[in-house]
């Protein structure tokens, strides 16, 4: 996992804003430093509206990053994302990044990228296909969701789909869609895993892959204030490699942890 790059706040322009479902939307803004300087697996922290209400930032993961602007897939579940997710193009916001760590880079010890992702757990996805591909990985994209509607395959190649429902691709989650496709995605080569959605879904998938002897990061949400390690919202539990567990700051040492931390 690396470091965080220099962070800044930026004046970040919306220059376009669409719905790719009736609650998700993907926000492009201007944001020439964080573009240059993000990598996949950091996130920004957006003041939705230039009021103090609401008064706490809220953190997005970096969706893509190209040509001076940023996208942000957002999903609608509160007065934020609402709020962001209807501010309309030419809105000045500022943004606050890039934060956090980020997945590894793509290294030779791997031919294939597993990313596997549930809900609006895409959104890191895009910036990290782009990245793992440039590398010369092959990519496997394993979406999940609760149904058809939920699955958000946005920028993503090769995507195999799971649903709860079984309303499209297979029925079972995206750990059952990992065990069914992983002895076909093994015979190409070593597969290093890269999951990102609830946090259910990232405990299963940790454990399968440590079941399977699979490298495996993971990157974490939780609920987070500041972004840069001052308000201490986002502590999270996870094994200590010296025995017993500990607790980082998500905002700070995440989102991405290695799988193998996972309680
Ligand atoms: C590092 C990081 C990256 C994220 N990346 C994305 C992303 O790319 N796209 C995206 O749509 N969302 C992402 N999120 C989640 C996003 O920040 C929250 O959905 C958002 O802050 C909710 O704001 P709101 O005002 O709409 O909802 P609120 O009114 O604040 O909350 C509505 C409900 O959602 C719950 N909630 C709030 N924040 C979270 C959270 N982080 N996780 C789970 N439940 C939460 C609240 O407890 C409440 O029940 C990310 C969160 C983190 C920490």
């Amino acid at each position: 996992m690396h470091e965080t790059n220099a962070i800044a706040d930026s004046h970040a322009t919306i220059t376009a804003s669409r719905h790719i479902s009736p609650d998700t939307s993907v926000i492009r803004l201007s944001c020439p430093h964080i573009a240059r300087t993000a990598r996949p697996g950091n996130f920004v922290n957006v003041r939705v509206n230039g009021s103090t209400q609401p008064l706490l930032r809220r953190p997005f993961s970096i969706h893509n990053a190209e040509n001076g602007q940023i996208e942000l897939m957002v999903k609608e579940i509160g007065r934020g994302t609402e709020i962001l997710c209807g501010t309309e193009p030419g809105t000045e916001l500022m943004v606050l990044g890039p934060l956090g760590n980020s997945f590894s880079d793509p290294t030779d010890s791997f031919s294939t990228a597993v990313l596997v992702s549930g809900g609006i757990g895409t959104a890191p996805m895009r910036f990290l296909e782009k990245n793992m591909a440039a590398a010369g990985k092959k990519i496997v994209n394993l979406i999940g969701g609760r149904s058809q509607k939920e699955l958000l395959s946005e920028g993503l190649s090769n995507c195999r789909l799971a649903t709860d429902d079984g309303s499209l691709g297979l029925k079972g989650t995206v750990v059952d869609l990992l065990d069914k496709e992983l002895s076909n995605i093994t015979a190409d080569g070593a597969v290093k895993i890269f999951g990102c959605g609830p946090t259910p879904m990232l405990k299963a998938l940790a454990s399968y892959c440590r079941q399977h002897g699979l490298c495996c990061e993971v990157s974490l949400e939780s609920v987070m204030g500041c972004g840069f390690g001052i308000c201490y919202g986002c502590s999270v539990e996870i094994a200590n490699p010296e025995g017993g567990t500990k607790t980082i700051l998500l905002c700070r040492e995440g989102p991405v942890i290695d799988g193998a931390l996972m309680v």
